[in-house]
């Protein structure tokens, strides 16, 4: 059967590429999914899924089957936008193929991924592939602006909660387990303006934050982490003030922190540790996690704190295993077992909701928000093969 799956997956190689030419044409970034979330539904459609809807947030869920076990496949629709036009060596919205390599924004980050899932769901229907498990094909909005808000929304909102969940950003066709977190703190001060002329009689906010950022840098080199996912980090994004004039004491300071979450932080530790800075206490300083409530294409606003925790599989979980096995049942070779450098849905399906998951993508992280973005057509055929054949493993 799986030499079936994989002879399937090459016959419909040109379906996938043109789908996927497709979907690069049609610009998409965060919010501005409508058009794309059409596309997609019409390809659904034409695979013959079972059920095709769009929810009151704007994503897609295409359902094939209607047996016990839940299987999903996320894919973000939304991209990042092109940056300077001039970087590019190919029109970012053409989806240009060359010698086996289709080109554009949103190539291996990640409508490839999203060809390849809505067509492995083809090959499943084509191969009658259907067994004791229902599947959906997922593609998510919003993701590069807040990762993970679309799934905390598809899980608490639309109620789907599946068994288990495969990412479908970049792997290079590694299997994947997780990923460090993040968020985003503001630290701010307050002082006391007045005249620039005798700043004596007031509080420079300024002043109050020094101390402060200088703790912050020494806090970066004391995080830890265990060696998997690696060490949490801490740094500077931003740096304002306000004054009433530039003839003025500034009355408040406030920095912007990336803070990167290593397997064992949390919400709260990671907003401890800021507040129990010396700094920090002697300042009166306020520490708070920003919130993220900006509309989706259909106007939903789900806010949610910018928090997006880590998340790390057992490497003996099964659902890993079932990915390993249906790489070696495909390809006669063993899966790269790694993780993902930067942060996918991951963080609310797993990090939030403990709901296992693991990654499987076409397409090389190292290009995905580059202007030389590009995906291979061979990566593209496999990862058809892998979504095909996965569901029938994972039952075993
Ligand atoms: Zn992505």
């Amino acid at each position: 059967m799986n030499e079936q799956i994989l002879a399937a997956a090459r016959e419909g190689e040109h379906h996938v590429v043109r789908f996927l030419r497709d979907l690069i044409a049609i610009p998409s970034t965060s919010s501005r999914e409508e058009a794309v979330i059409h596309r997609i539904k019409q390809e659904m459609e034409g695979c013959g899924y079972d059920e095709v809807r769009i929810d009151p947030m704007g994503n897609i869920l295409g359902r094939i089957g209607s047996g016990k076990k839940v299987i999903a496949y996320d894919a973000h629709v939304d991209t990042v936008d092109v940056g300077n036009p001039e970087n590019w060596s190919v029109d970012p919205f053409t989806g240009a193929l060359e010698d086996g390599v289709v080109y554009g924004r949103g190539a291996c980050d990640m409508k490839g991924a999203l060809a390849s899932i809505v067509h492995g769901g083809r090959l499943i229907k084509q191969l009658g592939l259907e067994g004791d498990y229902t599947l959906y094909v997922v593609g998510s909005v919003q993701e590069e602006d807040c990762d993970g808000l679309c799934w905390q929304y598809i899980i608490n909102e639309d109620k789907l909660r599946p068994d288990a969940v495969v990412i479908t950003e970049p792997t290079n066709l590694g299997i994947y387990r997780g990923h460090r977190g993040r968020m985003e703190i503001e630290v701010r001060t307050k002082g006391i303006s007045c005249h620039g002329s005798a700043p004596e009689r007031g509080v420079n906010a300024v002043y109050m934050m020094a101390p402060i950022i200088q703790d912050i840098e020494r806090l970066n080199d004391q995080l830890s982490g265990e060696p998997f996912l690696g060490k949490g980090t801490v740094t500077i994004a931003e740096i304002r003030s306000t004054s009433p004039s530039l003839c003025a004491v500034a009355d408040s300071s406030t920095i912007h922190l990336d803070r990167r979450l290593a397997a064992t932080d949390t919400l709260d530790s990671a907003v401890r540790e800021i507040q129990d800075l010396d700094s920090v206490r002697r300042a009166g300083a306020e520490v708070h996690v920003l919130n993220y409530a900006v509309p989706s294409w259909r106007g939903l606003v789900y806010p949610t704190k910018k928090y997006y925790p880590t998340w790390l599989l057992a490497e003996d979980h099964p659902l890993l295993r079932a990915g390993r096995q249906t790489y070696r049942g495909l390809f006669n070779a063993e899966a790269v077992v790694g993780r993902w450098v930067f942060s996918t849905n991951g963080v609310a399906v797993m990090g939030m909701h403990g709901i296992p998951c693991i990654g499987f993508g076409p397409g090389n992280e190292s290009f995905a928000h580059m202007a030389t973005e590009q995906i291979p057509v061979e990566h593209l055929v496999k990862a058809t093969a892998w979504y095909a054949a996965f569901p029938q493993f994972y039952l075993q």
